[in-house]
């Protein structure tokens, strides 16, 4: 795949796709800068070899029916113009015949292209809107791997229209830690998973069966197994239509002899919201309850295998961690995969929620490599591959 380095950027137009959907709270002030900070180091590097970029990205999910200020990359000027040190242009209604480009890059070479998804062009791959977007530049770039999974204009229609494309760093980084946890040659490897739906994930546990020598199971995932194999869960989240494929996935593990660990406790309430907590073993959960956490025996009994492991992936919190009273069995993980890391295993975290929680714990820097994708990197494991990408190597 090409990459940065095989393109001379000198007097070149680079069309760079960022993933610059930061989340905002209610003044539209963002709360985390972490998908900015990552981005902008391909776009520095294009700069400073003589190139102009054109960035462009998608901020929430606007409804694709033209301008909602909730949703304006605005919100993020004046954050990436420091970065910069630069005043950086916002550029609106850039799909019409009259749109020229060139007028906004006279002035700067940087400039920022407003919320692609303002138009529903770009998420039904439109071929016009691919091809305006394609007609802005010599050489496109992509540098947004957590939508590297979607076939929208912006990540895959617009290589049809443009002969020079290539992955930015932050792909290319990507691509590299996700490999090297996948494929290097270190046992025994631990996945652990977690979250609300296990449909979500099937595909990626069929994946990893082949992969991996532990597959802990934890979140309201863990019931759904729990309740194809006979348990009562109570009131708990499972999903009714997904019991078989747990069984068939159990089974498929047990062929290959890889050993599915399942919780042997929670932590359980009547309700989210009831201020009393009781601890039950997996076979004496009342059916009037429902399991938010994994309990502290099922810690221990996780430690083990976590601090044995010499590769780690962990997609997914053990429990409803947003709530206080639920966060100590995804807290508890955090630390275990953080204790590993330091004597030496190599470990990987993906996924929105899990990723928020390493950074509430402040472990970030005691993971090995955190992921920017949560869909995309499930994609990823799952295919081996993400369609934007299989483009990008053709
Ligand atoms: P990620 O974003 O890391 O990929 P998911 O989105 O798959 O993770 O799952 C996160 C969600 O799963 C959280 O909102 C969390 O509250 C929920 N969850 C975890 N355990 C349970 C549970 N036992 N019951 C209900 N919801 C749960
Ligand atoms: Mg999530």
């Amino acid at each position: 795949m090409n990459t940065l380095k095989n393109f001379d950027f000198k007097n070149k137009i680079a069309l760079v796709r960022v993933d610059f959907n930061v989340p905002l709270d209610d003044k539209s002030n963002i709360t985390d800068t972490t998908r900015i900070d990552l981005g902008v180091k391909t776009i520095r590097y294009i700069i400073k070899n003589g190139g102009k970029c054109v960035v462009m990205s998608h901020l929430g999910r606007p409804r694709g029916l033209g301008f909602e200020k909730k949703f304006s990359l605005v919100h993020i000027l004046k954050y990436f113009s420091k970065i910069f040190n630069q005043e950086i242009p916002l550029v609106k209604d850039f799909f019409n015949k009259e749109f020229n480009i060139e007028n906004y890059l006279h002035d700067s070479n940087i400039v920022l292209l407003e919320n692609l998804r303002f138009y529903s062009e770009e998420k039904e791959n439109d071929k016009y809107f691919s091809k305006n977007l394609a007609s802005m530049g010599d050489i496109y770039v992509n540098n947004a791997f957590g939508t590297c999974h979607r076939k929208h204009s912006s990540t895959y229609g617009i290589i049809k229209y443009i002969n020079k494309y290539c992955i930015g760093d932050l792909v290319e980084e990507e691509i590299k830690n996700i490999e090297k946890v996948l494929y290097d040659n270190k046992k025994p490897f631990t996945a652990i998973l977690g979250g609300s739906k296990v449909s979500d994930k099937i595909n990626v546990i069929k994946r990893l069966i082949d992969l991996v020598d532990n597959i802990i199971i934890g979140g309201a995932m863990a019931n759904t197994f729990l309740k194809a194999n006979g348990v009562c869960v109570g009131k708990s989240l499972f999903e009714e239509d997904k019991l078989d494929i747990a069984l068939q996935l159990q089974e498929n593990a047990r062929k290959k002899n890889v050993k599915i660990h399942l919780p042997v406790d929670f932590i359980c309430a009547k309700s989210l919201y009831d201020n009393v907590t009781e601890v039950f073993d997996v076979k004496s959960i009342p059916s009037n309850y429902s399991c938010y956490d994994i309990g502290n025996k099922t810690v221990i009994l996780f430690e083990k295998i976590i601090l044995k492991s010499k590769k780690i992936i962990w997609n997914g919190p053990m429990g409803v961690f947003e709530i206080d009273k639920f966060s100590a069995g995804t807290f508890n993980i955090c630390d275990m995969v953080a204790s590993s890391t330091h004597k030496g295993t190599f470990s990987l975290v993906g996924g929105g929620d899990s990723v928020a929680s390493v950074k509430i714990n402040n472990k970030e820097k005691n993971i090995s490599f955190i992921s920017t994708g949560g869909g995309a990197l499930l994609e990823y494991i799952a295919n081996g591959s993400l369609p934007s990408l299989e483009l990008i190597k053709s």
